[in-house]
């Protein structure tokens, strides 16, 4: 799929068959433009021509049948990652890749031991979307509801175009998500997260965080060398300042790192504030790092709850696939 030129070639066109295009495209799902029987035969093919609507890709299923992951082969060879997760309650939440691998290294995920190849362009990001959305109403019958940007990559190091691709899930003329049901998940990116307080826009933040100890987090995440502690919460509190939206702090438990009732009462410190909410998931194991069992998995919560500290915990998708977040690593390239 190459949608790049599709503005540029329905600019030449009358007004009105752009809304359609995009009907075709982002409503209809259409996968191939000839079967756009309300446009001319000549648009028809200069479309197919230009801009391809083919996605190359290939779906792998968890054993639990709720979650499946995509590679997806790009125009130019890149692959990426993307995951489907299907909820009990009628949700259907995409997982979306922001760039080809991710320069932030942090030592427990693969994608950044992957190394980094490229960001993506709007379309790119897009693309993933559009697949899922064909395959949710093909084999299900079922819409998108929620999309996360936790796949590959970092999003705040790809801003302009993470933005403009979320501008079009949430258009009426895209494929219409609603606001409120989009994510982002951050390393911690102090410029990111300023910048994305000033936005007129009602998605969701949610952070990285993994440890409330400076030392400790600049280990697990060297992109907190130049985003430390203070300085993070000081720009996630001028975002809620902003916003006045509820943020989420991702704490994934790794057994012997992170997981002591010290850690525990210096995390519900911090976090001790009124928009703060904390997600505890289990570490997928992806490296050197192992999960924690469920009792200190359960003693970790159980802290953290008794300082009245705002806390959900994450249910385990997909791990059998590796279509866990942080597990995205297009490993068949
Ligand atoms: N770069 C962004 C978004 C992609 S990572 C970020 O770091 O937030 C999405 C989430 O998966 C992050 O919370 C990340 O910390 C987490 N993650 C990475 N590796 C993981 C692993 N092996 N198991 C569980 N979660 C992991
Ligand atoms: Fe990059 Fe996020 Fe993985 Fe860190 S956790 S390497 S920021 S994708």
């Amino acid at each position: 799929m190459n949608i790049n030129n599709f503005y540029e070639i329905l600019k030449s066109e009358p007004s009105y068959r752009l809304k359609q295009a995009q009907q075709l495209l982002f409503g209809d799902l259409i996968s191939d433009w000839s079967q756009a029987s309300n446009l001319p035969l000549a648009l028809r093919e200069k479309l197919n021509q230009e801009c391809p609507l083919a996605i190359k890709s290939k779906v792998l299923t968890a054993r639990d049948k709720k979650s499946f992951k995509a590679l997806i082969t790009l125009e130019d060879g890149a692959k990426i990652e993307t995951v489907l997760m299907r909820h009990k309650e009628g949700r259907d939440t995409i997982c979306l890749s922001s760039q080809v691998g991710c320069p932030l290294g942090c030592t427990f995920c693969a994608t950044g031991a992957s190394g980094f190849e490229k960001s993506l362009n709007k379309n790119e990001i897009l693309e993933q979307a559009i697949f899922w959305a064909r395959y949710l109403k093909t084999n299900f019958k079922a819409k998108i509801t929620n999309v996360v940007f936790m796949g590959m990559g970092e999003p705040f190091l790809n801003y302009d175009q993470v933005m403009s691709a979320i501008r079009t899930l949430n258009d009426v003329d895209g494929l219409h998500i609603g606001a409120r049901h989009i994510s982002i998940s951050t390393s911690g990116l102090v410029d990111g997260i300023k910048r994305l307080a000033k936005e007129k826009l009602q998605i969701n933040l949610a952070i990285s965080l993994h440890s409330a100890n400076d030392k400790i987090r600049t280990d697990l995440m060297p992109v907190n060398k130049k985003n430390p502690l203070v300085q993070l919460l000081r720009a996630v509190d001028y975002y809620i300042e902003k916003t006045n939206r509820q943020v989420m702090f991702e704490y994934m438990l790794m057994k012997g790192i992170n997981d002591s009732n010290e850690a525990a009462e210096r995390l519900a410190v911090i976090m001790d504030k009124p928009l703060y909410v904390v997600n505890l998931m289990n570490y997928n194991e992806t490296s050197v790092f192992k999960p924690v069992n469920e009792k200190i998995f359960k003693n970790f919560e159980k802290i953290l709850q008794k300082r009245k500290i705002k806390v959900t915990s994450r249910y385990r998708f997909g791990s059998d696939i590796e279509a866990a977040c942080g597990q995205l690593a297009a490993r068949s390239k």
